[in-house]
């Protein structure tokens, strides 16, 4: 008989494993108290959840969407993403069952409210950047923006682009052609001897059906490419309608191109976007935009890389009063490597409006204004032709069949201009503009594994990654400040609501005692003062 001794659990007939009460589940200091606190800190009627403002109807009374947007919350912050999984975790974990005052919503309302919500949960994660702004967390003076790729709830086969297309229905007419020759030999083969049994090989029948399956699957593959000639679009997602093939680096996946520009401060993200485009070039001014907006910025500098050079960008930025700093696209370099000079061999004398070329000659503006295929308006200015018959440069020059050189000259180009002596001077800043946007990018797929969505469609996809950057965000403050401070903070702008619907004094009488303990620290913090929050 062996004799171990082993720490043992207590018995599960014993009455009190838990506390009695609720409370108690969960400690002073637990992060789900912040949750709870900055949920009852927003005004959900204002920020469009369903159901915020419903009276007393008759029927069922349906949840409180406070209630949901902590279970998700909660369920966002720890990885628990699934509406499943939350429904689960509602019934059996203490946190939750606190946070939740022991509601157990099924699968399908916790899967519905983040679908109908979509536009609601952009505008809470809007709310929570206007809080942060408020508690001095934000720069405001410095974003970067990047974009980053996220796997939508589609498979790469399940996009088709014209070549695809194209390629299934040659594919699918040489299967059908196929069957049809081996239909006419089966024919054929009856007609010559009647009386043979074939029940062991294909039967008409079964060659019939096949082909039927295939001209099933041509006819929806030659819809599919008349839909997609119609809209104009380059591709076409069977399950996902709005997740596209995206490709970068060599790789290729099926899903969106999330876009955030982050604060400097403290790598917040401040505004964000998602679209299902590869490329980053177009989306420089709106997302700058949109950050100034968040910020309520005075002037913007932003940091980018070079996928989102583009001249008409640069220039609506400038307009916006936004600094851009994009490491301008070198291009294929395709005269370099023939070894003539490029246009950066040319330099434009503004007094003269003319180009000096490596010569030393003048090339003045041509007649007229020509516009170019990205549909930018430009002047061109041109050499004169006696001056390049007789220069010795001109084998590095000119092309074999020209007979004078041509630069053309942006209307707004001294945009272009600026922004090249700003970039002369800002590898310091462009160095900490990966250090600034791919810490969330990081946080959130390395972290926490959100590599991919859930939902289906541009809105819920929207909605989702509103949820993914305001628990970054979230986690992010409460990390910053500590949760003291946060929950005094959020108190703060609680008591400030019920001041203004003048119903302070009678809601304080009633609110939790917890809530009263946090408002304590709050005078403190009137004393504190905002740089130091950093
Ligand atoms: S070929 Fe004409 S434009 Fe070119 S370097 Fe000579 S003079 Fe200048």
């Amino acid at each position: 008989m062996t004799n171990h001794a082993f720490k043992t659990g207590e018995s599960r007939d014993q009455a009190s494993l838990l506390p009695a009460r609720i409370e108690d589940y969960v400690g002073p200091d637990n992060p789900v108290r912040a949750i709870d606190s900055f949920v009852r800190a927003l005004d959900l009627a204002k920020l469009g959840f369903r159901h915020a403002d419903r009276g007393v109807e008759v029927g069922q009374p349906p949840y409180d969407p406070a209630d949901l947007l902590k279970l998700y919350l909660y369920g966002y912050i720890n990885q628990i993403r699934s509406s499943r999984r939350l429904e689960r975790e509602a019934c059996r974990n203490l946190e939750l069952i606190w946070l939740m005052k022991n509601l157990r919503p099924g699968y399908r309302t916790i899967a519905n409210f983040r679908k109908e919500n979509w536009k609601a949960l952009k505008a809470a994660n809007r709310s929570f950047v206007l809080l942060v702004r408020e508690l001095g967390l934000v720069g405001g003076t410095i974003v970067a923006i990047d974009g980053s790729f996220f796997h939508g709830d589609a498979r790469k086969a399940s996009i088709f682009t014209r070549k695809r297309l194209a390629e299934q229905i040659a594919k699918l007419d040489q299967e059908i052609e196929a069957y049809g020759r081996s239909l006419e030999d089966n024919d054929a083969a009856e007609a010559k001897d009647q009386s043979k049994d074939r029940a062991g090989g294909p039967g008409g029948g079964d060659i019939g059906a096949k082909v039927a399956a295939l001209m099933a699957r041509r006819l929806r593959a030659q819809s599919d490419l008349d839909r997609l000639e119609e809209s104009g679009e380059t591709q076409l997602s069977r399950t996902d309608p709005d997740a596209r093939l995206l490709s970068k680096s060599g790789q290729t996946l099926a899903g969106y191109n999330v876009q955030a520009a982050v604060d400097d401060k403290h790598k917040l993200i401040v505004a964000s976007e998602v679209v299902n485009d590869s490329s980053d070039v177009g989306q420089l001014h709106a997302m700058a935009k949109a950050a100034k907006d968040a910020l309520e910025a005075e002037a913007l500098h932003v940091l980018a890389d070079e996928g989102y050079y583009s001249s008409l960008e640069l220039k609506a930025c400038e307009d916006d009063g936004i600094v851009a700093y994009v490491p301008p696209s070198e291009g294929n370099g395709k005269l370099e490597k023939q070894g003539r000079f490029s246009r950066k061999d040319f330099s434009y004398e503004a007094t003269a409006d003319a180009y000096r070329c490596p010569a030393g000659a003048s090339l003045y503006p041509m007649k007229g204004r020509f516009q170019n295929t990205s549909g930018r308006i430009e002047i061109r200015y041109a050499s004169r032709k006696a001056i390049c018959d007789t220069c010795q440069l001109r084998a590095r020059c000119l092309s074999r069949k020209a007979t004078t050189r041509i630069i053309s000259r942006w209307e707004h180009e001294d945009v272009l201009e600026r922004h090249r002596a700003r970039m002369q001077g800002a590898g310091e800043l462009m160095r900490r503009r990966s250090a600034i946007v791919e810490h969330p990018f990081g946080t959130l797929k390395c972290r926490a594994g959100y590599r991919h969505f859930l939902v289906r469609g541009f809105n819920k996809v929207r909605g989702e990654w509103s949820l993914m950057a305001l628990c970054y965000n979230f986690t992010r403050v409460l990390n910053i400040m500590g949760f003291e401070r946060f929950v005094a903070c959020v108190a703060k702008v609680l008591l400030s609501r019920l001041r203004a619907s003048g119903a302070a004094t009678v809601r304080l009488q009633i609110a939790p005692q917890r809530f009263l303990v946090h408002i304590t620290p709050w005078f403190a913090l009137r004393r504190y003062q905002r740089p130091s929050l950093a």
